[in-house]
């Protein structure tokens, strides 16, 4: 079993970046982030006491075993309950702007093949439900969204089509595919239903792994294994 990579504390993260080998800058030295939304005292969206925040850590958890077994080079950016904006080292900003700031830098530091930012959706309307991937604005983001917006649909029996996402992460790496995975509305019951059992967790994950199998041959990376 890997040993589980957490991209934090982040200073730790930079020396070690700094004393890669030449090699190491010619491909992604991850092949997958995981970006665990929300934590601490951001708790997300929420039902009947529910929080977001604790099911985006079982599904990332769940996404960084998949992945690791599958030999990927994988790292998440939080593994227990507790927000990212606390590690924030620079000027004075709201939490929320400090968060998002805190997951740009992990994301542009770390250059990784594929940057997923896990999340829930919600809804007034208690119809609505299914997973919805947001991609950021550039060819490999939607590549990306596209393929993993298929398996999931296949898997929900959904038909819905992935979404253009503002600048959420004021990214600047633009080889990165940047997706954010809303893996369902947890105001809808069926999907509510689906996300809360441990065995269908591990079924939409592994759809999951199965897009970003078919994106890394798209992009050729598997070939040079
Ligand atoms: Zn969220």
């Amino acid at each position: 079993m890997k040993k589980l990579m957490v991209v934090w504390p982040l200073c730790l993260m930079l020396l070690v970046s700094y004393q890669m080998p030449v090699q190491a800058f010619l491909k992604p030295q991850y092949d997958v982030i995981i970006d665990v939304g929300h934590g601490g005292v951001d708790g997300g969206t929420s039902f009947n006491g529910i929080l977001e925040k604790e099911i985006n850590l079982l599904f990332g958890l769940e996404l960084y075993r998949q992945l690791a077994d599958a030999n990927y080079q994988v790292a998440i950016t939080r593994i227990d309950d507790y927000a990212l904006s606390d590690d924030y080292k620079g000027p004075r900003l709201n939490r929320h702007s400090k968060d998002l700031r805190q997951r740009a830098f992990i994301a542009n530091v770390l250059k990784p093949t594929i940057y997923l930012s896990v999340h829930i959706n919600w809804s007034k309307s208690k119809k609505a439900h299914g997973p919805i991937v947001i991609y950021q604005k550039n060819d490999k983001s939607y590549s990306l969204a596209t393929i993993i917006q298929k398996h999931l649909n296949n898997l929900y029996q959904t038909d819905l089509s992935v979404l253009k996402g503002k600048k959420y992460y004021l990214m600047n790496y633009t080889d990165t595919a940047a997706i954010i995975t809303e893996l369902g509305f947890i105001s809808h019951s069926g999907d509510r239903a689906k996300m809360l059992d441990e065995q269908i967790r591990s079924e939409i994950v592994q759809v999951m792994v199965e897009g970003i199998n078919e994106y890394m041959t798209l992009i050729g990376i598997q070939e040079e294994w």
